[in-house]
């Protein structure tokens, strides 16, 4: 029986999400044939396109949407070349301005000669030329499909979604546009590959909707069996219950995917009994039962982007600061060096899952065996490592054994900021490769932290940023703000930790985001450990991950005593400033121009 695994859209489209990759090259190891798809990079490839911007072209009534529509299909094809990096010439007349229509994006363009100078044309060049992609998506989202975004598709519909009403409701009514297109190229790929099972790996809420339409279409005019996977379904979907789920799949697995799509190809084919299964849900289990039967690592074989169309993702450069691109420019092979997280004991993150719980590492030999097949396949030697948190000793004899074999690749990927990252170990990831790394300061407040059991200090986090600079390895830190307890001069004195890490240029980028209290990590499983207590505790039908939450004691079900949104904006807004160089001589309060904060105690002279 040949499967066919489907990215169903939208993720990114800069480069391929990597769980097909890897399950494919396992069940062919199985000696299942398998074929593969990101359907997200190939709807995008067909809506910015001159044949399909053209046509839309025509039906606009309005003469100032038809010419924009027209200039847009006339220039959209060299663009798309540009930004794949194959036709680098278009640089100099998309930067000069002259080219590209520009719409309500370009309004809040900076200085550019401040941001790219008189020599980075080529990087100007695609920063214009991704705002006028970001244009045109918004203006589908207004005219032809309020879902569509150039990232996700339909997400405000599959977050935080207790009940499957509105989502069911609206696969109910006749596809749109951007649907018709989609199930278009299912269609194709269901012609083409003639698959006895086809799988939607659903990784993000963005992707959710794409995989439910993409599903139904298949079990109504095909009536071929459909498994549902991925990391939304493993975190949202572990308590589901409502069974109208399965007007769409005939089987949802959970955590790694590999045993149990193999069970379930053994169990189509042979007829066995559900029994074999594992973690899977079907109509007649409807239960999930745990299991840790897993393939270990180090005998898994090497992902296979096989049948991918590697040749059209596009590189985007939303923002002018380099470290923050990484993540939307470059055909990054993504692999993963070590299974699970090393440390699993942050009291924020769903250290009960398998993807953080389960620690199993390969030797460094084979990331790297890994590592070369790929680049043999993909013609690309950049890594991007998705590892929860990289581990600093395979890390290091990862680019020892990369040095060894005098290979040139370059990679960058998650870690803990901690004192394992010296500076020697810096320099020496640097000389194999390391261009960046990303990793969480969370709180920036030793409290905090400790509360919170991340098991290093701001100290600590400060004096590993200091090494990755010193060797050139840029920094982003991930920042949170909301925790339970968390005063607002806590926060205030973290941001301030933040600006004076972009002052000494030991950080490149940053995100804040609101803590969210799930219930798969240890704050969300016992509450009152961290001063807080969960408002309900009744599982929702649908989708349940993020709890509600309030103090412990006082404040009734409000979290805190200030507003927390406002609070989040400043934050957000400061920080963008100081990725782009600006406003770092400010007193962090001024970016809180609502808050009222407390009076500061003045030190005593004594
Ligand atoms: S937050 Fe990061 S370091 Fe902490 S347990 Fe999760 S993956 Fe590990």
């Amino acid at each position: 029986m040949k499967l066919l695994l489907i990215t169903p859209p939208l993720t990114q489209i800069n480069t391929p999400y990597p769980a097909t990759t890897m399950l494919k090259a396992y069940m062919q190891a199985q000696g299942h044939p398998t074929a593969q798809a990101d359907l997200g990079i190939e709807l995008v490839d067909r809506l910015y396109s001159r044949a399909w911007l053209s046509r839309y072209a025509e039906q606009a009534s309005d003469p100032e949407e038809k010419d924009y529509l027209l200039h847009c299909s006339e220039v959209v094809e060299p663009v798309k070349a540009f930004l794949r990096g194959e036709d680098n010439t278009l640089a100099s007349r998309i930067a000069n301005r002259t080219l590209l229509p520009e719409g309500a994006r370009f309004d809040s363009l900076t200085d550019l000669e401040w941001a790219f100078g008189t020599s980075g044309t080529e990087d100007k060049a695609r920063h214009l030329a991704t705002l006028f992609i970001e244009d045109i998506a918004d203006y589908l989202r207004t005219h032809a499909d309020s879902h569509f975004d150039l990232i996700r598709y339909a997400e405000e519909i599959a977050n935080y979604a207790p009940t499957f009403d509105e989502l069911y409701t609206e696969l109910s009514v006749p596809a749109s546009l951007v649907d018709r297109l989609m199930l278009d190229l299912l269609e194709q790929h269901l012609e083409t590959e003639k698959p006895g099972l086809v799988g939607f790996t659903i990784p993000f809420p963005g992707c959710l909707y794409g995989a439910l339409r993409c599903a139904q279409h298949i079990k109504q005019r095909h009536h071929l069996p459909v498994v549902l996977g991925g990391g939304f379904v493993n975190t949202e979907w572990r308590q589901l219950s409502d069974t109208r789920i399965f007007d769409f799949c005939d089987f949802i697995t959970y955590d790694d995917g590999e045993l149990p799509l193999l069970r379930i190809v053994e169990h189509l084919e042979d007829n066995r009994t559900t029994a074999s299964l594992v973690r899977t849900l079907t109509p007649s289990s409807p239960h999930l039962e745990e299991s840790d039967e897993n393939p270990d690592n180090q005998s898994l074989p090497t992902p296979d982007f096989g049948g991918l169309p590697m040749d059209k993702y596009l590189s985007l450069a939303e923002m002018t600061n380099p470290m923050h691109r990484l993540w939307s420019c470059g055909r990054w092979n993504k692999l993963m060096m070590a299974h699970g997280c090393y440390w699993h004991r942050c009291a924020f993150c769903d250290t009960s899952l398998d993807y953080i719980r389960r620690y199993d590492v390969p030797t460094a030999s084979t990331v790297v065996d890994r590592m070369e097949r790929i680049i043999a396949q993909t013609g690309n030697t950049g890594f991007h490592f998705v590892d929860e948190a990289l581990p600093p000793k395979l890390l290091g004899e990862v680019s020892q054994e990369i040095l060894r074999r005098r290979l040139t690749v370059s990679l960058w990927g998650n870690i803990r900021f901690e004192k394992a990252y010296t500076a020697e170990l810096c320099d020496l990831l640097a000389e194999a490769g390391c261009v960046a790394v990303s990793g969480g300061l969370e709180v920036a407040s030793d409290r905090l932290l400790r509360l919170m059991d991340k098991g290093v200090t701001v100290g600590q986090t400060l004096q590993a940023c200091r090494h990755l600079r010193d060797a050139g390895i840029m920094v982003h830190t991930y920042l949170m703000y909301g925790f339970p307890t968390e005063t607002l001069q806590e926060t205030l004195d973290a941001l301030d930790t933040v600006r004076r890490m972009f002052d000494e240029g030991i950080v490149q980028s940053a995100f804040w985001h609101r803590y969210a209290m799930t219930c798969h990590s240890p704050s969300g499983r016992q509450p009152e450990q961290y001063g807080a207590r969960r408002i309900s505790c009744e599982p929702h039908p649908f989708c349940n991950n993020e709890v509600d939450w309030a103090p412990q004691e006082g404040l009734g079900n409000a979290q805190f005593d200030y507003d927390i949104d406002e609070v989040g904006n400043g934050l957000r807004i400061a920080t963008y400033n100081y990725m782009n160089g600006l406003g770092l001589e400010q007193p962090v309060h001024s970016w809180f121009p609502g808050i009222r904060f407390p009076k500061q105690k003045k030190h005593s002279s004594r």
